[in-house]
């Protein structure tokens, strides 16, 4: 209890079983459902979500289970996001398009500072994709650093 009220980070696990997120933009999800072709192997492993679009295109293609929530530009990415918060989501495999403005641009970048926020890793193309799925983190537990938000409420509501 006493740490729990004075540490300013608290070591959250990522287990074994990891939740991964997946999300492409849509000049970015044929690219990405061939990423989870080539990846199915490892991928079928672990418990799959994404938003709406990407994540039934991906199940139709590819055979994997991944639940949908809502479509991006309707919400997915701020669904995800408060998973993130909740703890529910480990990694997120996110295909984003740098050459097409989209609507939901500030959801998109609300997604990426809360992913910073709680240190979950976060693959933004291909060759990080890769690069994150080939870790050997991916087979074992690890154990990171996240900001202790019972402490910072402490010390707000004590300060403000
Ligand atoms: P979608 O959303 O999977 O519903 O297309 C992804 C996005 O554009 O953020």
């Amino acid at each position: 209890m006493e740490k729990i009220l004075n540490d300013d980070f608290v070591t959250m696990t990522i287990g074994k079983l990891k939740s991964i997120a997946l999300i492409a933009h849509d000049g970015k999800k044929a690219e990405l459902i061939s990423w989870c072709e080539e990846n199915r192997e490892i991928l079928k492993k672990h418990k799959l979500c994404g938003t709406g679009t990407t994540a039934r295109m991906i199940t139709e293609k590819t055979g994997l289970t991944v639940k949908g929530y809502n479509s991006g530009p309707l919400g997915g990415d701020q669904q995800i996001g408060a998973k993130i918060v909740e703890g529910r989501i480990d990694m997120i495999i996110f295909f984003s398009d740098p050459l097409t403005a989209q609507p939901h641009d500030p959801d998109v970048k609300a997604l990426l500072r809360i992913a910073q926020v709680y240190d979950i890793p976060i693959a933004n193309n291909k060759s990080s994709a890769d690069f994150m799925i080939n870790s050997k983190f991916m087979n074992e537990e690890y154990e990171h650093e996240v900001v202790n938000f019972t402490k910072i409420i402490k010390d707000r509501s004590e300060t403000l």
